[in-house]
């Protein structure tokens, strides 16, 4: 009877004896802890106040509207119910806006938020960033609901929960995606081509020869066609300076503007090896592999336009820029587009601009499937 007990005694010491060297422990840690999580707080507090005041100057200084804060939020939850109900009516399921912490500085004529989500490596050093256009033509809605999806496969991405790609693969990556670049004609009841003021903003960017020729073309060539009004005067539109500023804030290695319905690739930039260097022969190369990997998508070689973002970007400024007109407007089609091009779509946002890919493999493609430059 006496050995038990002596052996539960010794036990209650040594659990005792566990107890206060855990508190202490305990006590220890906790200070340091909250000392971290208040000085980190402090230092958001501060960055938050630095980037307010610098949206505040960068919104006087181009003449628009500031939105502060707060209202910005409220903003974003209410265009989220709106995207919503969009989302319901074309039998799209739930869009997930509300689970994205979305970025938005200005808005469009109509006062909606222009917004567009980060997704990768911000704080390296040397990142390939690719930007993502949707809904830049408001009646082409089926570029909207692809947005969304590259959204969510991106956020599956990141957070581990892709069954084929992990985390890992966005390093020194950043993605831009803005996913309804030109809301008031997406919401209207029937949704047109240009914006609130009738312009369309694919044909408002600042090009050289925006002046000379925007207006010429309009009325020559186009016979004066309301939907393809440039407008008089160039980035005289909200949605049209979103674009400009993303390409300013990101410089991206390469840009993808999806529309629909003309049903092909189109591509504006360095045109290849010879003339564009590596950055030419890799932009070419990947161009013919998002093809490939969409069975075979038609790739050619569309004009541009005074006004355009191939222009402004492609042309004038070397970003690859890729066009994916989507096969129709159609809502019903949604899924089946996101299913044939979502490799493609993933390889572009993971290819590397300034890396060559096998130069043999090149040349012989070139031959046989490139555009015509
Ligand atoms: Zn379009």
């Amino acid at each position: 009877m006496f050995k038990p007990l002596k052996w539960k005694f010794t036990l209650s010491i040594f659990i005792a004896a566990l107890l206060v060297w855990a508190g202490c422990a305990n006590i220890s840690v906790l200070p340091s802890k909250k000392k971290t999580s208040v000085s980190k707080a402090k230092s958001s507090a501060e960055s938050k106040k630095i980037i307010e005041e610098k949206l505040e100057a960068e919104s006087k200084a181009q003449g628009t509207t500031y939105v502060a804060r707060e209202e910005r939020k409220k903003k974003i939850s209410d265009f989220c119910k709106k995207i919503d109900k969009r989302f319901t009516k074309y039998g799209w399921g739930r869009s997930k806006c509300e689970n994205y912490p979305w970025n938005f500085v200005r808005t469009s004529v109509k006062s909606d938020p222009l917004i567009w989500m980060n997704f990768g490596d911000e704080s390296a050093k040397r990142k390939e960033t690719t930007i993502i256009l949707c809904g830049v033509h408001g009646d082409e809605i089926t570029p909207i609901k692809f947005c969304f999806d590259i959204l969510d496969h991106l956020n599956e991405i990141a957070s581990n929960k892709n069954k084929k790609h992990n985390a890992d693969e966005l390093k020194n990556r950043l993605v831009i995606v803005a996913p309804i670049v030109n809301p008031d004609s997406f919401f209207k009841k029937w949704p047109s081509r240009t914006n609130a003021n009738g312009i369309d903003v694919n044909r408002n960017f600042p090009t050289r020869d925006f002046n000379s020729t925007a207006m010429k073309i309009w009325t020559n060539r186009y016979k004066k066609d309301k939907r393809r009004y440039p407008g008089k005067k160039a980035m005289s539109e909200p949605e049209t300076l979103f674009q400009v500023n993303l390409l300013k804030r990101y410089s991206p290695d390469k840009i993808i503007s999806v529309h629909a319905p003309l049903t092909m690739l189109d591509y504006d930039g360095p045109a290849d090896r010879h003339s564009g260097g590596v950055v030419g022969s890799s932009a070419n190369q990947l161009l013919i592999q998002m093809s490939e990997q969409a069975k075979g998508y038609k790739i050619k070689n569309y004009p541009f336009f005074p006004g355009s973002l191939g222009n402004y970007a492609g042309n004038e400024r070397n970003i690859p820029t890729y066009t994916l007109e989507l096969p129709s407007s159609d809502n019903r089609k949604s899924k089946k587009f996101w299913k044939l091009f979502k490799d493609s779509i993933h390889s572009a946002i993971m290819h590397e601009m300034t890396k060559e890919i096998d130069v043999v493999h090149d040349k012989s493609k070139s031959g046989s499937n490139s555009k015509q430059n």
